[in-house]
Parts: C-alpha cells; structure tokens; sequence
C-alpha cells in the first residue's frame, strides 16, 4: 500500500536577515499548510542548500545584472568547488572512474544551449553559453563538446579529486560494478532567476548520477527536462532520477501547469504527483522541481523530505513552503 504524506516547510535555520539565504526545507507534520510570500523582483531560487551560488546570483541581480548572467554566475560557484561531489570539479564519476558533466542554460526569449557527457572542463555552464551565443546548435555532446570547449578557450582540468577517487574505488569493491539508482549520491544544482527588468534565465549543471553508466545522460541537460524557461509564465528546474523527469518532460510540465493557472508550488506538487503515478510501488528513487513564475512568486515540492531549495528575493530572504511525498 501506499500512502501520501504531505509534508510542511519548518524553517531549519536563522530568521531571514538581510545578508543570508534561509534554507527551506521539508519537515513531517501530517498536514498541509501554507505561507504566502509577496511576489517580486529580482529573486532568485536553487535546488538544495547551495546557498553559495544563491548568494552569488542575488549579488549579480542586486547590482542590475542579467538574469541571464546570474544563473551562470550562481552555478559556477558549485561547479567550482572540489568539496562539491555532485557538480563540476570533484563531482563523482561514472562507472569507469571519469567524471561527465552534465549542463543547460536557457534565457527569456528562449535562446538555450546545452553540454551532455563533457569531459576535463570544470564550468560546464559556461561552455552551454558559448553552445547558444556561438553556435546554430542547442546541445552538444561527449567529445565535440570538449573540443569546442578547447576551441573557445576554456582551460583543461581533472575533475576528479583523489577524494572522489578514492570513493569510486571503495565502491567499485562492493558495487557489482553496476550503478544504484541515485538515492543519495546526487544532486544537481538548478537555479532560477528573474531581474529586475522581469526576464526570467535559469542553468542547472550536475556531474549526474554517480557511478553511472558510461554515456549515460540524465534530465540536467535536456531543454524541457532539466530546465524550462518561458517569459511569458516562468521558469522550472529539477533534481532527482533524471529518467523519471525526462519521461515527463518535467521543468515544461511545470510551467504549462502554471500557464493553466496554478501556483508554482501547486505546479511542482501535480508534477511530482505524476511520476509517482507511473512508478508505483517504487521508493528508491527522489525527484523534486523548484519553480519561479513572472511575479516573481516561487515553489518546489520533492518526493524526499530531504529537499530543501534556497531564495533570495528583494524583500529580503525567506522562506518558501515545500511539501513532500512520502510513499511508505
Ligand atoms: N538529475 C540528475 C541526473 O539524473 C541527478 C540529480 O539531480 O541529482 O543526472
């Protein structure tokens, strides 16, 4: 049998003070409520508690930025940082021990670009930039991402860390050598921002599922999986089992269901809602969605009560209610 816990936001950290990101996460309570925030611009929301590249986005729409540049700018913080074992350097490898990087970004007047399995570049963001300012193309994938990454000039490193070697090894002892779906060997940061002339942008970035198959791409990447941007509603982005959101089409599920009306938060829940209709009886696996629309006014709803998303937004910070469904 299973059963639908709903989950309410607890506030898990400080009031939200100028100058600091809250963290929003998800808290069992047995009901569901609700808190209304007042929409408005700039804001800015990621997956998770990556307050670093929340921080950055907000100091680069505070100060008049680009949505666009923002969402990169944010992303590149996590991708850069080695203790970071999701995202960019130091993110975990795949099954052969290589880390690939996953990586989208999208604007309001829906430019996007896209790197799928991109080898020895740490800003897999920025090279799916230079995909949609320079190139005719929307994606490019495995070996002639890195060599346009090398054409444009970015430098060549090794993203694996001895840290996350070192993990590949143990696991490769006990592993079968098969990958496990991702549980907790995971999370892809996705970020959303709206500025203050009211475009909307949004990047996600991820070294994807841990131990993966060789080649194996997940939803980061896929324009409409992964991301979604569209000026005339708003925005939605994923983390999770990026089969389940590519089988949905999930971030534009997300925001058609708010073009019909609903809130981004009641967008997020319908979209979870929906993947675990077609997954019954599964509970090895998490999916959440974050959401921004064009008033500025955000949501996410997870299937794991771990999921927590930050914002930053012009009334100072605060906190989003998220809820989550729990199969038992
Ligand atoms: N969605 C990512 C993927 O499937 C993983 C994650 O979000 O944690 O590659």
């Amino acid at each position: 049998m299973h059963r639908r816990k709903f989950l309410k936001n607890s506030a898990l950290t400080s009031a939200a003070v100028l100058g600091t990101a809250p963290l929003i996460s998800c808290a069992e309570t047995g009901t569901k409520t609700s808190q209304k925030i007042s929409p408005g611009r700039p804001v800015t929301i990621c997956t998770w508690d990556f307050g670093n590249a929340t921080e950055k986005a907000w100091s680069v729409l505070n100060t008049g930025g680009s949505a666009l540049d923002a969402a990169e700018q944010g992303v590149m913080v996590e991708e850069a940082d080695p203790e970071n074992q999701t995202v960019g350097l130091g993110g975990r490898p795949d099954r052969d021990g290589i880390v690939t990087l996953d990586a989208c970004i999208m604007d309001s007047k829906s430019n996007c670009g896209a790197v799928m399995g991109l080898e020895g570049y740490v800003h897999a963001v920025s090279v799916a930039r230079r995909v949609m300012e320079e190139t005719p193309h929307v994606i490019l994938a495995g070996d002639g991402a890195s060599q346009f990454a090398a054409e444009q000039g970015f430098s060549r490193t090794d993203l694996l860390t001895e840290r996350s070697r070192q993990e590949w090894m143990e696991w490769k002892k006990t592993s079968k050598y098969t990958p496990v779906i991702n549980i907790e060997n995971h999370d892809t940061i996705g970020l959303l921002t709206l500025d203050a002339k009211g475009d909307l942008a949004g990047a996600c970035t991820t070294s994807g599922m841990a131990y993966k198959l060789r080649g194996r791409v997940g939803d980061s990447p896929v324009i409409g999986a992964g991301l979604y941007v569209d000026p005339e509603v708003g925005a939605a982005t994923a983390t999770g089992m990026g089969e389940e959101v590519v089988r949905t089409v999930g971030s534009f599920l997300i925001v058609e269901l708010m073009r019909q009306g609903k809130s981004p938060e009641e967008a997020c829940r319908e979209g979870v809602h929906r993947i675990m209709k077609k997954n019954a009886g599964r509970t090895d696996f998490q999916i959440g969605f974050i959401a921004l629309n064009t008033r500025g006014e955000t949501g996410g709803y997870c299937i794991h009560p771990g999921f927590s998303y930050r914002q930053y937004d012009s009334k100072g910070h605060r906190n989003t209610p998220v809820e989550s469904y729990l199969k038992s």
